[in-house]
């Protein structure tokens, strides 16, 4: 072979590696991994939405870093799932802001033994979040397609969370009493069966209200209970016998 066919080779060579190399790494890009960008959305809405503000609880940071939030909300919305605003999830309601969720989480105050009953199934996102901390979570849904499609998204993906159709007006009297009990739509007024469904030191954290709400904190107490008003709150009414009364 003389200089010329050598070097030609080698230049034919050198285009075919550099050719094959650059294909892989287009290739590699267009198909960069779906869960690993959601991954990384998720682990910014930990550090600037929740840790950057005033959520500091370990568990409740470590359960939001954990749950797939993008798989609890419409596949159309997916990609806006870790941002700092709430999302429609059908029948007209909304998955609560992530920093709204991590706070009400942090001011139920539980911990892996705890008993925790969940008012507003709405896509099962809190109702998760709770079972990354809690043994025993039961949530009540009172629109049947809501509750149908966060029963089986749980399920799929491993949560033991008791999901029941119906009004949470009455809580859940054969699983009471509860450490914690979290409503995630607005109650014009406190249902009193939910706290009498709680235990002594156990939390209620529910905002209250109709046009203008407050997020409360109901403590129970041997003779009564204690209230704390957190801050305003924007959230879907609570419907069924709440509105009655
Ligand atoms: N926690 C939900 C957000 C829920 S939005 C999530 O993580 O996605 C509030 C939900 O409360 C709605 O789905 C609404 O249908 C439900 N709801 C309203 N009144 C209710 C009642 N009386 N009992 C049970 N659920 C109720």
């Amino acid at each position: 072979m003389n200089n010329f066919n050598r070097l030609s080779t080698r230049a034919l060579l050198y285009f075919a590696v550099m050719g094959f190399l650059l294909s892989c790494s287009a290739q590699g890009e267009a198909e960069a991994d779906p869960e690993e960008q959601y991954a990384a959305q998720r682990e910014a809405m930990v550090t600037h939405q929740l840790a950057g503000r005033d959520v500091s609880d370990r568990d409740v940071l470590d359960a939001m870093r954990t749950v797939p939030r993008h798989l609890f909300v419409p596949k159309k919305y997916r990609d806006e799932s870790y941002r700092d605003h709430p999302l429609p999830i059908g029948e007209g309601q909304t998955i609560s802001q992530p920093y709204i969720v991590g706070i009400m989480t942090q001011l139920l105050d539980v911990d892996s033994t705890s008993k925790v009953l969940e008012i507003g199934t709405g896509s099962g996102y809190q109702a998760a979040v709770l079972a990354e901390i809690c043994d025993s979570v039961f949530s009540i849904e009172i629109v049947e397609p809501l509750a149908a499609r966060a029963d089986y998204l749980l399920d799929s993906l491993g949560y033991k969370v008791k999901v029941r159709c119906g009004d949470g007006y009455r809580g859940w009297e054969e699983h009471a009493p509860f450490d914690g009990i979290i409503v995630t739509a607005a109650a014009p007024k406190i249902p009193q069966p939910l706290i009498d469904q709680l235990k002594v030191g156990g939390r209620l954290v529910i905002p209250v209200g109709d046009y203008s709400q407050d997020l409360m904190v109901i403590t129970k107490t041997e003779d009564g209970f204690a209230k704390k008003n957190i801050f305003g709150v924007r959230f879907v009414p609570m419907t069924g016998e709440v509105q009655k009364k």
